[in-house]
């Protein structure tokens, strides 16, 4: 253990000087481990020395404040120092009468991240491992509810027979709803996928047209934070139109809902919190080590309906209740304590603080990369996301391309790529705890180093 958290120290202090992806590739990295188990063990100190040692070269530095793929947190040092004490502690979360102190740190996590995203402090909380499987409790929670509405106890009886529900999701969502559609048996392509704007936003018209069609009460999932645009659905204006028709409204928050946390911010998703449901993660915004995230729903009783293993089981709102009622594991680690590590070390003013610095720094960028000749914004910067392509024609999508891994290949910063609105883009997520604006200005200088060199190279040819 001690030679682990040296090594991990080590590793730690020296990300930033680091290229941020990995020095070679699944050939050369994999062969490393992956031989035929020996008879013999090997001793513990040495199999970690080999695990350091021989990890090293393939590592990518997802924690550089340098680090700018996909949307992923950076795994703050509070939490990763905590988690290694979760570790060692070896305690099993699912009771909570087995292990107190575990059961106070993660309800602290609940009430606190209840309180910081603005919802109601009674909402049924599961620690899940993610946004896509807090999305898919989430239709689990909505299938009970409207399906019990209906007379028809879904846990029970199944959904063969059962009354249909109508589903209506925005046709930029992010595949993590549709695979929980397929996980919980609606169907991904029995969705009705509603028209969105250039940002990827629900259009309010289109979508009254969708609801008018419904022949029953539906499910609908809208989105805080599309992964291109960062963009967000209209809220106040669809949710209401819903529950006029006693549907439910289950909200992808993935990264975006942390926006509400703001008072600078918030009006950005105003009326989110009058959905039933809500996924959001702990290892993306709140820079959670992986993996960690949030299903929330308004209501206690459908959450434990649709995962209490136990049957026909329902608490009342006060009622005590146990961890494993709330998410789909019986057994697993005590995964909120990093969580609670962090929002100590931070407080509520150092979460706002770095949620509000992200979404300065994407306008920043924004603002820098449009002076730059022959390069493009493709989404308006509502939250961290960036969208850059080349705007030159002939082969704009070729040239951004080939900046993208001119970026990449010199291994300083690590945007990744993206698809929008019918262009390749170069995608920046602003989220690393760490990223600062000098991080930001060697993104820019990178960038604009590696499109001075895909112009003269198309210059010459
Ligand atoms: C990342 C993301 C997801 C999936 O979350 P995981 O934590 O990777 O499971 C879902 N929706 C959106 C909008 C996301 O950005």
């Amino acid at each position: 253990m001690q030679a682990a958290g040296r090594y991990s120290v080590a590793y730690r202090d020296g990300i930033t000087a680091r290229p941020v992806p990995p020095r070679e590739g699944l050939d050369q990295s994999v062969p490393r481990f992956r031989s035929a188990l020996p008879e013999e063990g090997m001793d513990a100190d040495k199999v970690i020395e080999h695990i350091a040692m021989d990890a090293d070269a393939g590592l990518s530095q997802m924690s550089s404040p340098n680090y700018y793929g996909y949307v992923l947190g950076g795994s703050h040092p509070a939490g990763v120092a905590a988690d290694m004490l979760v570790s060692a502690w070896g305690q099993n979360m699912g009771s909570s009468s087995e292990t107190p102190a575990i059961t106070g740190m993660e309800r602290a996590v609940c009430d606190w991240s209840l309180e910081l995203l603005g919802l109601p402090a009674n909402c049924g909380v599961g620690i899940v491992t993610g946004a896509t499987v807090a999305n898919t409790q989430g239709v689990m929670a909505a299938r009970h509810a409207l399906l019990a509405k209906r007379g028809w106890d879904v846990e029970e009886r199944g959904l063969f027979g059962a009354p249909e529900v109508p589903v209506l999701i925005g046709d930029a969502a992010h595949s993590a709803p549709f695979a929980a559609l397929r996980y919980v048996g609606f169907g991904a392509a029995r969705a009705t996928r509603v028209e969105v704007d250039a940002e990827g936003r629900i259009r309010p018209e289109a979508f009254q047209k969708a609801l008018k069609d419904c022949n029953a009460p539906p499910l609908v999932i809208l989105q805080a934070g599309q992964i291109n645009s960062g963009a967000f659905d209209p809220f106040s204006e669809l949710i209401p139109a819903v529950h006029d028709m006693d549907g439910w409204v289950h909200v992808d928050g993935a990264f975006g809902l942390w926006l509400a946390a703001v008072p600078e911010l918030k009006n950005r998703l105003a009326g989110v919190e009058r959905a039933d449901s809500w996924a959001v993660d702990l290892h993306k915004w709140l820079n959670a080590p992986f993996d960690a995230g949030l299903c929330i729903v308004r209501e206690r009783a459908p959450l434990v309906a649709s995962m209490s293993a136990r049957g026909a089981y329902l608490p009342g709102p006060t009622e005590h209740w146990e961890p494993s009622d709330s998410v789909i594991e019986l057994s697993r680690r005590a995964r909120g304590v990093p969580s609670y590590a962090i929002l100590r070390n931070l407080g509520k003013s150092g979460v706002r603080e770095m949620v509000l610095r992200h979404c300065r720094l994407a306008e920043y960028l924004a603002g820098e990369i449009s002076k730059i000749s022959g390069l493009k914004i493709l989404n308006k910067i509502a939250s961290n996301q960036v969208s850059i392509c080349c705007s030159e024609n002939p082969n704009t999508n070729a040239k951004t391309m080939e900046t993208l891994a001119i970026v990449q290949r010199n291994g300083r910063v690590y945007p990744t790529h993206g698809e929008w609105n019918g262009h390749q883009t170069i995608r920046v997520s602003i989220i690393g705890y760490a990223t600062q604006k000098e991080h930001i200005d060697l993104l820019i200088s990178e960038i604009k180093a590696a499109w001075n060199e895909v112009r003269e190279r198309n210059d010459v040819s």
